[in-house]
């Protein structure tokens, strides 16, 4: 027994970087996963591959109906897609906001909104939101992206008061930078990517990033019968990037 058999997950974003660890591990625990992405064509059996953009509701809809219909129901929601942007205010034009709110914020809340419904049905129901340290660090050039984790983190402590009494509880992980492909292509566009990610190690208190696998095992916990009395929480997997204050090297 590996402590999820029986239950019924969706990972959204669930083919690349942390949804992907996350959706592996939860089937390795013994949960039925469906993955829910703009594009799963690589997502590995015995994951379940649904095409679905949270940006938009009737494919949100669609997508959770039918995971719910082909894995016989729901418990475990990962509300995991997003999307990157940097800059100050000044940089980033008013539809780049629209842009990104929709795929991180509301792009929560449609995914939601379609499986609340499946999740009053189960006895163990879960929804775990991958927020980010930005939403609380005060980030340099990150204003949009910060601001969108902070709604997220926002989202989930109402979420989790309003729900509460229908047994859905709801958390969200906070993790610092991970090595996923997303800050590979980051790492990549700069002119000397060996020398780029040596520098971002060495600002980690760590001197390494977070993996993948480290976040997934974060969110597996909340989402999890062993969690059951964890609801409105926020919990860092960031090598002590919040909590520690480390004195300048
Ligand atoms: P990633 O780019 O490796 O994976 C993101 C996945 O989301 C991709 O498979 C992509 O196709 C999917 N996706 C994007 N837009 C979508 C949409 N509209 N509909 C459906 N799927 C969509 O990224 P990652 O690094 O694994 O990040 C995953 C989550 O973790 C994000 O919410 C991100 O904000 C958060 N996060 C990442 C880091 C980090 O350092 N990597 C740190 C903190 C928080």
């Amino acid at each position: 027994m590996s402590g999820l058999e029986g239950l019924r997950a969706i990972v959204t974003g669930g083919a690349s970087g942390i949804g992907l660890a996350t959706a592996r591990l939860l089937a390795e625990r013994g949960a039925a996963v469906a993955v829910l992405d703009l594009d799963p064509s690589g997502v590995p059996a015995p994951l379940l591959a649904l095409k679905a953009d949270v940006c938009d509701d009737a494919s949100v809809r669609a997508a959770v109906d039918d995971a719910a219909d082909r894995l016989g129901g729901l418990d475990i929601v990962v509300n995991n897609a997003g999307i990157g942007a940097q800059g100050t205010v000044e940089d980033n034009p008013d539809d780049e906001w629209r842009r990104v709110l929709d795929v991180n914020v509301l792009g929560m809340v449609r995914t939601a909104r379609a499986a609340l419904p499946h999740l009053r049905r189960s006895a163990h129901a879960a929804i775990v939101n991958t927020c980010s340290i930005a939403a609380t660090a005060g980030l340099p050039q990150r204003a949009l992206y910060s601001a969108s984790k902070g709604a997220v983190l926002s989202l989930t402590l109402a979420m989790a008061a309003d729900h509460v009494r229908e047994g859905v509880r709801v958390n969200c992980v906070n993790p610092g930078t991970a090595d996923t492909p997303w800050v590979g292509r980051l790492l990549d566009a700069a002119d000397d990517p060996e020398a780029e990610r040596a520098a971002l190690n060495a600002r980690q208190p760590m001197g390494r990033l977070v993996t993948a696998d480290e976040v997934a095992e974060a969110v597996v916990y909340l989402a999890s019968p062993a969690a059951a009395s964890v609801t409105g929480t926020a919990l860092a997997v960031d090598g002590g990037m919040q909590g520690l204050r480390l004195r300048p090297a």
